[in-house]
């Protein structure tokens, strides 16, 4: 459930009942996929509610709107103070933020927008560590050309991708694609980093032709710490058949936790991998120590 009667959501430069919260049919965005976007978490923590990694999520979506010739009227210390009177407008602590920074104008010609609107929802997002591992599958779709779009970006557009290689992915009978780039390395999944294990070290794609998740650069960050070390390079699928273990990041599902690659199935149980070991040290991590605790499996990913 995204909202009652009682949510609010920020639209038009104000606090709104989410009910009345529109957009016209003929909005550029609706059309050309021209939007940009973040997928933000908040939690419940020692010290209170807090917003994981605001900072860089908000840098993240500047940068898209820069990259996407789409005016952003906000800063980021306001998108800070707007989303944590949001969160305190609907009571929430333990939270999935939703910004959206869209063009209103007419769809009549295609050129960047001359104005947007910032959309900010929010919804409770249980605390969870994820359970449930996913079977992958090599998806016949590639990630977008970074020749052909920004693909550091969060752009609404992208996700036709995404959710068309997800569906392929699923009607195959799989849980999750797993997509490579334009010259055949693996790239990420439709809305997750990948990484795979190898001898005590972890190898994930490099930056420039994937979304350079903010939960991937923190995992990076935590292994390093651990004296684990992490491989930023790129990967053919073949490569995945010596792996022994793979895991997915995205701030929605954190880390989670792969079973197999089309039929390549990992033999070390999952709690035996690093993956696991970084899944436990990041709940710690985004929860500040406090609240980690398992009340209901993962169900569903979120981009
Ligand atoms: N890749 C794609 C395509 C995504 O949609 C996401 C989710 N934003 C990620 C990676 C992970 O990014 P983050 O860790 O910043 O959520």
């Amino acid at each position: 459930m995204y909202f009652t009667n009682h949510t609010l959501v920020f639209h038009g430069g104000q606090f709104i009942p989410a009910e009345q919260a529109q957009c016209s049919l003929y909005a550029s965005s609706l059309h050309y996929g021209h939007a940009v976007f973040e997928g933000i978490r908040a939690y419940d923590t020692a010290n209170g509610t807090r917003v994981f990694k605001i900072k860089e999520h908000y840098e993240r979506l500047a940068y898209s709107c820069r990259a996407t010739s789409i005016p952003l009227a906000y800063s980021v210390q306001e998108l800070t103070d707007i989303t944590y009177q949001l969160l305190k407008k609907n009571n929430l602590s333990n939270a999935y933020i939703r910004p959206l920074v869209y063009a209103p104008d007419p769809m009549m010609s295609i050129k960047a927008p001359t104005s947007s609107s910032l959309f900010m929802a929010a919804w409770e997002w249980g605390n969870y560590f994820s359970n449930q591992l996913t079977r992958l599958t090599i998806s016949p779709y590639q990630r977008p050309n970074p020749k052909s779009v920004p693909i550091e970006a969060k752009v609404s557009g992208h996700y036709a991708n995404s959710i068309i290689a997800s569906h392929e992915a699923k009607s195959r009978g799989y849980d999750e694609a797993l997509l490579l780039d334009i010259n055949g390395y693996v790239a990420e999944g439709p809305g997750s980093n990948f990484f795979y294990e190898w001898d005590g070290a972890l190898y994930t794609a490099p930056a420039g032709n994937i979304l350079q998740g903010i939960t991937r650069n923190t995992i990076i960050e935590l292994a390093r710490n651990m004296g684990i070390p992490v491989f930023e390079e790129f990967f053919t699928p073949e490569t995945l058949h010596h792996a022994t273990g793979a895991f997915l990041t995205g701030t929605a599902a954190e880390v989670v936790g792969v079973a197999s690659i089309d039929d390549h199935v990992f033999e070390t149980p999952y709690e035996a991998t690093i993956g696991a070991r970084l899944a436990a040290a990041y709940a710690a991590l985004v929860r500040e120590e406090v609240g980690a605790r398992a009340t209901r499996p993962a169900v569903e990913h979120s981009a």
